[in-house]
């Protein structure tokens, strides 16, 4: 039977951990033997001793790769693990493909949850994107009522009643409706705007008003996800947001195009005409930009108008408890369908593993990642 091991995240301000104490009995139920690099779960708030009572072994952390089979991770790990095993987690190899040519050199067993198909409905309960995503949207609803200097809600008490905050939010994807259900629970006013109209139409089915914008009608591209817009296309957006974003009190920006730079959306010059006070969060801010001109991740600016401007950075390890069960929650289904009976059963033919299976056997599986790798090594041209 296989050996699970958990390891400790590395990455700096990393505090979620793969897999909880809550999860251990399923895996053990599978005949799996589950190894813990000791202080993993610590910052999720997942002592040692919970995971030993839930029937795992901790171990001292640099002994984990070569006691387990099968490594569990949030992000991918700083040593790559070693020859032949299997390493699980959230490992955007289509932005490393330099790791994915070493886990190819190396055979490593590669299987990355961001890239589960995610219309199955079988696989609905693996989607950690989703998990996450919801998390981020409704801790930036959050981040945005602690830094706005009044009211969400409308109250009304002796010395009058306060107006709602009204509350925009830009994409609408898994994370944008997330922070619509939060805002509006916060008793906010909620309007929100999304370039897909499925994505317009689940807004609105969830109490947001939705902004009418001529500029960019439907921008849809491959499995259900915007399309990345041309430059005019995305100037004339930007430029017809601009007149709306300045008579909200709070603005939300959730849009992401998968392996593109997000889309700016909210211009400097918008956030100029914004009125102080006002609050801006970037869900979407990235090292090479985000959907907000001039947002940072993991920085707060007030502008010289006024306006806190919020650059999110890891908002799910903000919230590691409730973060770290779901994503374990999804990475327990997805071992069950990879080792129903205990052992790694690849079949590259499921749908599902043909989705997520990185490499296997010293060769690429997701055809996504074989593309970019033969692009890659074409330079450019596939
Ligand atoms: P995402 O994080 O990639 O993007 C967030 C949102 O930003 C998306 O709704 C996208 O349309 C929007 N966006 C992109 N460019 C924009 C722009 N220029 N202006 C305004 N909005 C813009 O998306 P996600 O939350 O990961 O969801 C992506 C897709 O996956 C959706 O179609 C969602 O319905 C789908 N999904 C399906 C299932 C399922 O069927 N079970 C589960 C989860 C997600």
């Amino acid at each position: 039977m296989a050996t699970v091991g958990v390891v400790r995240e590395q990455a700096p301000g990393e505090r979620r951990v793969s897999l909880v104490p809550e999860v251990i009995g399923r895996l053990t139920s599978l005949g799996v033997e589950v190894l813990v690099a000791s202080r993993a779960g610590a910052e999720a708030g997942f002592p040692d001793a919970a995971y030993e009572k839930a029937g795992a072994r901790v171990v001292p952390p640099a002994e984990l790769a070569d006691r387990a089979d099968v490594l569990t991770c949030v992000g991918p790990p700083e040593n790559p693990p070693p020859d032949g095993k299997m390493l699980v987690g959230l490992l955007s190899p289509l932005q490393r493909l330099d790791q994915v040519r070493d886990w190819l050199a190396r055979n490593v067993t590669a299987v990355s949850l961001d890239l589960l198909p995610r219309t199955l409905s079988r696989a609905q309960v693996m989607d950690a994107l989703s998990s996450q995503a919801n998390i981020a949207g409704y801790k930036a609803v959050l981040l945005a009522a602690n830094a706005y200097g009044r009211y969400f809600p409308m109250f009304t008490t002796a010395a009058g009643t306060t107006t709602p905050a009204s509350v925009l939010v830009l994409g609408t994807g898994v994370a944008g409706l997330a922070a619509i259900g939060t805002a509006r629970r916060l008793g906010a006013v909620v309007t929100a705007y999304d370039v897909r109209p499925q994505a317009r139409e689940e807004a609105a089915s969830v109490g947001a008003r939705v902004l009418e914008i001529t500029a960019v009608e439907s921008a849809v591209g491959e499995g259900g996800y915007a399309r990345a817009l041309a430059e005019e296309e995305q100037r004339a957006l930007a430029d017809e947001l601009a007149n709306h974003v300045p008579r909200f009190d709070v603005v939300i920006t959730t849009a992401q195009v998968p392996g593109r730079r997000p889309p700016v959306l909210v211009t400097a010059a918008a956030v100029a005409e914004m009125a102080p006070g006002s609050v801006v969060v970037d869900l979407a801010a990235s090292p090479l930009g985000g959907n907000v001109e001039g947002s940072q991740p993991d920085t707060t600016v007030v502008t010289p108008n006024g306006v806190t401007l919020i650059g999110a950075g890891n908002l799910p390890s903000a919230m590691a408890p409730a973060a770290s069960t779901a994503y374990a929650r999804n990475l327990t289904a997805l071992l069950t369908h990879l080792m129903p009976e205990g052992e790694p059963r690849i079949d590259p033919e499921d749908e599902i593993q043909a989705g997520v299976v990185v490499t296997h056997a010293g060769q690429p599986v997701n055809q996504a990642v074989a593309k970019a790798l033969a692009a890659d090594d074409t330079g450019g041209v596939a």
